[in-house]
């Protein structure tokens, strides 16, 4: 399960299911981004965050 956790000044892309996976992003839109990769490279069986990056794109 892919989640944001953003504060003013960044967004930290974290996986629950790994808990070494960390990674910054600029923006919600591109922390999502990260992590949709990631979920298809390690979890390719969900599609949470992927899911969520499409709906973002489409309003955007
Ligand atoms: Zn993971």
């Amino acid at each position: 399960m892919i989640s944001l956790d953003s504060t003013p000044v960044s967004t930290v892309v974290l996986c629950s299911r790994c808990p070494g996976f960390a990674d910054l992003a600029d923006s919600r839109a591109e922390g999502w981004r990260i992590g949709a990769a990631h979920e298809e490279r390690a979890h390719p069986e969900t599609d949470q965050a992927r899911d969520t990056l499409s709906k973002i794109r489409a309003r955007a």
